[in-house]
């Protein structure tokens, strides 16, 4: 059996842990930039206000609301106190995301139910952790999730038994299933199916051709044949990237060239601590307009050297400028990761002493110091985004999620 845990609003819970004043109120948790939420709690969700609702509009649905910034480190801190304490209880587990495990299920007492045990930790996260969690537990990874997911907030279920299990999926339309949404739904309505049970009684043939191979593995998973394994470490990382919003309207070249520099720092630090390289570096810029673009640098040999890789981003960058365009979103890629060791180094690429030592004390500086304390003048054109410590940390920067 596999177990499911899934923290109840969690950005919110972690709030609540440290600001326990917030407990009962309607709690908003706003994004980097603060203009959207993007968690809000039961009590605010009642008043209307979505996942995206920008900062205006929740104010006017719900204007007693508490409105807080996201604070990503902070919640780092309890999801791995979460992960600690359900990892005493379950093995193998995964950490699928900031606030969501699988698990292999069994009881953790002589002569406990699978539900038992499900209430057991339930309970004893929200003590030792402050923690609202709910846990599904069913025969697969996509029924434990579907019956955790309805079981939201607090609930604590084992569907052990078949009949159970079948009148459960009765209940719930297939758009439950995390996998499919409109468009999927919309092309399993003509052949009757909009259950859950609708799904997994159809004939395995026909979801392949609508819904194409993920559609027949959720098949197979609703029938209770286990297809993705519980993974207690995630596989290595074949693409690295550091970026998303920049906070704004960019329009000054200055400005793009800032963000692109202090993504490079970012992605540098990920390549060292995951010991690999790039073969080639991408800028990825997402414009006002709705238009997106792309530039790629080839490296002469791979590389994970700040001044090598900014050379390349650099190009990459012009790659992908539109002049006269507004840009909203960039990511720097590092698309070829290499591992650190057993690849030919070019013949013409010695390396500059130098740059090797200024790299290193930067490096140094940092560790002992904290992220960003020394970082590239260029990034000075930032002065807001450096100003705010929640920036300082972000949900990319939470290593060992499987689903990122
Ligand atoms: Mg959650």
């Amino acid at each position: 059996m596999v177990g499911h845990l899934d923290a109840d609003c969690f950005y919110v819970s972690a709030e609540r842990v440290r600001h326990p004043d917030l407990v009962g109120k309607a709690v908003g948790v706003l994004g980097n930039n603060g203009a959207c939420v993007i968690a809000k709690s039961y009590e605010m969700k009642a008043k209307g206000v979505k996942t995206g609702t920008p900062i205006w509009d929740a104010k006017v649905l719900c204007p007693d609301g508490v409105y807080v910034k996201r604070d990503f480190y902070w919640y780092e801190v309890l999801s791995r106190k979460m992960l600690d304490i359900v990892g005493s209880f379950f093995s193998p587990l995964e950490y699928y995301s900031i606030d969501e495990f699988f698990f292999r299920a069994i009881p953790i007492n002589h002569g406990q139910t699978l539900a038992q045990a499900a209430t057991a930790v339930r309970d004893h996260i929200r003590d030792v952790a402050g923690l609202p969690i709910t846990i599904g537990i069913a025969r697969t990874r996509t029924l434990a999730k579907l019956f955790s997911d309805t079981a939201k907030p607090f609930g604590a279920v084992a569907v052990t038994d078949r009949n159970h299990e079948r009148e459960l999926l009765a209940r719930l339309p297939v758009t439950e299933i995390s996998g499919i949404a409109g468009r999927r739904a919309a092309r399993l309505a003509p052949y009757g199916i909009r259950t859950c049970l609708d799904l997994a009684d159809a004939d395995g043939k026909l979801v392949r051709q609508l819904l194409t191979k993920t559609g027949y593995e959720l098949w197979l998973e609703l029938n209770g044949r286990p297809v993705t394994p519980i993974r207690p470490a995630r596989s290595p990382h074949k693409v690295l990237a550091r970026g998303g919003s920049l906070m704004g309207n960019v329009d000054d070249p200055k400005l793009l060239w800032a963000w692109c520099v202090r993504h490079v720092e970012r992605l540098i630090e990920e390549l060292h601590y995951h010991n690999v390289r790039t073969d080639s570096l991408s800028v990825a810029l997402a414009w006002k307009n709705g238009e997106s673009t792309g530039g790629l640098c080839r490296l002469p040999c791979p590389s994970d050297r700040f001044d090598e890789l900014l050379d390349a981003a650099r190009v990459a960058l012009r790659r992908a400028y539109l002049p006269d365009a507004t840009a909203t979103h960039m990511h720097v890629i590092a698309p070829e990761l290499r591992r650190a060791r057993g690849f030919q180094m070019s013949l013409f690429d010695p390396p500059n002493p130098k740059d090797k030592a200024v790299a290193a004390v930067k490096t140094a500086v940092n560790e002992k110091f904290g992220r960003f304390k020394i970082r590239s003048g260029t990034t000075l054109h930032l002065p807001a985004v450096y100003r705010d410590p929640a920036n300082d940390f972000d949900i990319c920067d939470v290593r060992g999620k499987v689903c990122f």
